[in-house]
């Protein structure tokens, strides 16, 4: 790909010099070379881009602009990225591997989508409620802006996961300053080029790429108001730890190790398709993954076979191709990682029954092929930590009410699904299962509802009026007598 280098940061609705030489090396995943290279934030430019994000706030219209004032802004930036779809598509591709018949649909789509949802939902709440008081007078009860967020997201869906933040806060009245992770870089370009072109002011959105130095400064700063987080559970502790001190809000969306429970009469081979959404999408590196895949004693062995079959019938090539369904890892620490876990995998006493190396003929890129487990005990090390690449565990289970227990036996609780032909009975299940989100027969983010995790996947939600609600703050002004009439049109 064509990558015109960019030589700042996108701060105050400018492009800044970096306050130092310091660079971040862009690789094709799928080939290992070098593609870009982009300045890396440090310090000093976060405190530019918290300073004018503090200014947008405090001082600017946006956070006491009616909502659907910023609902027509909002929109400018949704149709800006819209024109520059390919070009993010591409980008993510080419830095973390996504296949490009995901990011087509995914970053390049979502952003917009999400945009405009949050813009219209801000648009049709009430800025103030009032409320009878329960022994007389009344309650004006108003939503605020939280203020300036810090919103630090991983590589793996780096522009989606960007807007489940970005969406809500701007139509709630917030400012932000994004910072990247250095694996994906240049989708960030591409949204501060879409940002200028837009109607979003000033200051509103500023953008610092840099690692976890630059994030762990950005979220101890004095200037920011709430801290929203998505990435390992590792460093959601240590960020939780520091807001924790500060009396800082945070959202945490954190790492999963979700289970696919496959009933008795789940009818496997015809749900193919919405079986690799929930086990394997983006070459594993999806946080709600179910990569442990439950299988009835009665049908184990059927199981095993109908996936291993699938997992050695997958498209794994270049990101870049649509046809490929299964692209390299990100990087190549992550495809070290992923080997270690198979390694371990088979030391454990797992047996792989598909894939478990790289692609025959493949002498570049990070690639590592579907590889399916079977024998594998919900105590070993690839059933209970976070492997992050397309490596699904298959466990037995005697019946149901000991599935639901391997499946509740997890540190984490992020998604998950239960495959069966009876969707009530699939249903009930569900509801036993501890968790975020599940999904029957399906796993399917649905904007319209909350997204998050329990237990080491999380803190708070995402999505839905309820990651609206995450970038606000309400006051209540207390009234002995009934006040006017009630205000949707209050200045905020
Ligand atoms: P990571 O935690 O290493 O990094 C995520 C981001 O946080 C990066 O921008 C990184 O620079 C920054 N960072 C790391 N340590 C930090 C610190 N101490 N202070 C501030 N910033 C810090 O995660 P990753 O490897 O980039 O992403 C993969 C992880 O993200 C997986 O565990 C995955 O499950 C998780 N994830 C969760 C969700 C969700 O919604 N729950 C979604 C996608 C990914």
């Amino acid at each position: 790909m064509t990558i015109t280098e960019p030589t700042g940061f996108f701060i105050d609705g400018d492009w800044t010099a970096p306050s130092t030489p310091r660079r971040i090396d862009i690789l094709d995943a799928s080939t290992g070379r070098a593609v870009a290279t982009v300045p890396e934030a440090a310090e000093a430019d976060v405190d530019a881009a918290v300073a004018a994000a503090r200014r947008a706030f405090d001082d600017s219209w946006w956070s006491s602009w009616r909502p659907e004032q910023r609902a027509k802004a909002i929109y400018s930036l949704a149709d800006a990225l819209d024109a520059r779809a390919g070009a993010t598509a591409q980008a993510v591709s080419t830095q973390n591997g996504m296949p490009i018949s995901i990011s087509s649909v995914t970053e390049s789509v979502i952003p917009a989508a999400l945009l405009r949802y949050y813009a219209d939902l801000a648009a049709g709440q009430p800025v103030e409620e009032h409320r009878a008081g329960f022994a007389g007078g009344t309650t004006i009860v108003r939503r605020e802006p939280i203020g300036v967020v810090a919103a630090i997201v991983p590589w793996n869906f780096p522009q989606t996961l960007t807007f489940f933040k970005l969406a809500p806060l701007l139509a709630a009245g917030c400012t932000v300053v994004i910072k990247p992770s250095p694996e994906t870089v240049l989708d960030s370009y591409v949204l501060a080029e879409a940002i200028a072109a837009s109607e979003i002011p000033a200051g509103v959105i500023n953008i610092v790429p840099g690692g976890r130095d630059v994030g762990a400064h950005l979220v101890a700063h004095p200037g920011v108001d709430k801290v929203a987080f998505t990435g390992s559970t590792a460093a959601g502790r240590a960020i939780g730890e520091v807001c924790g001190r500060l009396i800082r809000p945070v959202t945490l969306e954190l790492g999963g190790k979700s289970a696919s429970i496959v009933l008795d009469d789940a009818d496997l081979p015809s749900l193919l398709e919405q079986f690799f959404a929930a086990t394997l999408m983006n070459n594993g590196q999806t946080c709600y993954l179910g990569t442990r895949v439950l299988a009835p004693r009665s049908r184990y062995s059927e199981t095993v076979d109908i996936l291993t079959d699938f997992a050695r019938s997958l498209n794994v090539g270049n990101a870049l191709d649509v046809t490929t369904q299964i692209g390299p890892l990100a990087t190549a620490n992550q495809q070290q990682r992923v080997q270690n876990y198979i390694s371990r995998g088979v030391a454990d006493g797992g047996r792989i029954t598909a894939g478990g190396g790289t692609p025959a003929g493949v002498d570049s890129g990070w690639f590592v092929e579907p590889t399916i487990f079977d024998n594998v005990d919900n105590s070993h090390t690839i059933a209970r930590e976070e492997i992050f690449g397309p490596v699904l565990a298959v466990i037995p289970y005697t019946d149901v009410d000991e599935a639901v227990a391997i499946a509740n036996d997890s540190d984490f609780g992020l998604g998950g699904t239960v495959w069966t032909s009876d969707q009530q009975r699939g249903i009930d299940v569900a509801r036993r299962v501890q968790t975020g989100s599940i999904g029957v027969n399906n796993y399917a983010l649905d904007f319209c509802s909350p997204f998050g995790g329990i237990k080491a996947s999380g803190l708070g939600r995402e999505l839905g009026p309820e990651g609206l609600a995450a970038y606000q703050q309400t006051k209540s002004i207390f009234l002995t007598d009934t006040p006017v009439t009630e205000s949707k049109d209050a200045e905020q």
